[in-house]
């Protein structure tokens, strides 16, 4: 590993201004990515500013009933909030799907959305990569790409998001919180914050260069709504997504059918998919098998599978379904 500097901010106004000071620096949350990165010799930083003790941990309900989620809260502690594990499950599945426990005990909420992709060619510093290196090429688009993107992909790369934690965050309609050079603050839709690769596979996110995540925002649930988060994986544990869903869903009291549904894939895009096709589809109608089989079809219509990788495809269809299903038998309204 190569020899970087180290600053501990004590607010953030220190924190970005360290930031602007130290060219090429890196915000430090648990360092279980970054660090890793570091030793791999992809992140070369010559500053971490230390921001995992930031007076950022707190998850507290605001008035009106949205859940904020420090940046700086821990998965685990978020996965086992009372409030998370009751209004939102969608979310605490979501974490404990991640990692491992000692894992989960030491990232924290803005590193595990800021975590860079799995792409084993962008690990490999030896390897032509586009994401790591712009303009040298993707090694993965010929090379081993079963674990790679099926939606929304580009010529430039083909890399997945690797965080369970922003699926979840995108079907739940949750903000992200931001806070950069010179006090300026701003919102963005979870669902907005990741990009699509284009021509700039490097950009992962929309955040501006020095932009700190300060909180997550999660709009009350509505009263009924139910959900759930599943994910396929080569392993029970400790493994990233092959395919996930985030799945919320509202069915009206008098009519049964879908009042409202928030659909999200992950392990299939650069970004938490939000599933809008299928969306439009079932909201309104009944909430039938063949509808959501259907629903799902029609979103993954748009899925461009590379040679080795359109069992993702079926995955996420059978994740999708399955999903609606266990929600329809928890939603139904009671007769
Ligand atoms: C073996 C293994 C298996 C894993 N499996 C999964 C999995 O299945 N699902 C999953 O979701 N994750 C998984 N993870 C990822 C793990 O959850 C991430 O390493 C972790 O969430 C990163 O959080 P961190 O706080 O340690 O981030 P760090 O490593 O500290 O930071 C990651 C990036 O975010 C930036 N950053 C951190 N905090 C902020 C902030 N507040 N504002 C701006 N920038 C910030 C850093 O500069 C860095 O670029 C796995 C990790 C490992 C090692
Ligand atoms: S898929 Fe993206 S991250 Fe992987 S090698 Fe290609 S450009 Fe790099």
């Amino acid at each position: 590993m190569r020899p970087f500097g180290y600053v501990r901010a004590t607010s953030l106004q220190e924190a970005t201004e360290a930031h602007t000071a130290h060219l090429g620096s890196r915000y430090l949350g648990g360092g279980t990515n970054l660090v890793d990165l570091m030793k791999l010799g992809v992140e070369t930083p010559g500053t971490l500013i230390d921001i995992s003790r930031l007076p950022l941990h707190a998850i507290e309900e605001l008035p009106g009933g949205a859940l904020r989620i420090g940046a700086t809260a821990r998965n685990s502690d978020v996965a086992a909030h009372p409030l998370v594990r009751a209004r939102y499950p969608a979310l605490a599945q979501a974490l404990l799907a991640g990692a491992s426990a000692q894992l989960r005990n030491i990232a924290t909420t803005g590193g595990n959305l800021l975590q860079r992709t799995r792409c084993t060619y962008f690990q490999d510093v030896s390897k032509a990569c586009n994401k790591r290196e712009p303009g040298t090429g993707c090694a993965a688009r010929d090379g081993i790409h079963r674990d790679h993107a099926v939606l929304g992909h580009s010529a430039h790369c083909i890399a997945t998001h690797p965080s369970d934690l922003a699926v979840a965050l995108a079907a739940l309609d949750a903000g992200i919180e931001l806070y950069g050079a010179g006090g300026a603050t701003r919102t963005v839709a979870a669902a907005d914050f990741h990009r699509l690769p284009g021509d700039r596979p490097e950009q992962d996110t929309v955040l501006c260069d020095g932009e700190i995540v300060t909180a997550v925002l999660v709009p009350p649930a509505a009263p009924g709504a139910v959900s759930l988060y599943r994910k396929a994986r080569d392993r029970a544990s400790y493994a990233f997504a092959l395919a996930s869903v985030a799945a919320v869903l509202d069915l009206d009291d008098e009519t049964g059918r879908i009042r409202r549904v928030a659909l999200a894939f992950g392990g299939l895009a650069h970004r938490p998919w939000r599933a809008t096709t299928a969306e439009r589809a079932l909201t309104g109608a009944e909430p039938t098998a063949d509808a959501f089989r259907q629903a799902a079809e029609a979103e993954l219509a748009e899925a461009r599978p590379l040679r080795d990788n359109a069992h993702k495809v079926v995955l996420a269809r059978n994740l999708a379904c399955d999903a609606l299903g266990t929600l329809h038998s928890l939603a139904r309204p009671s007769p």
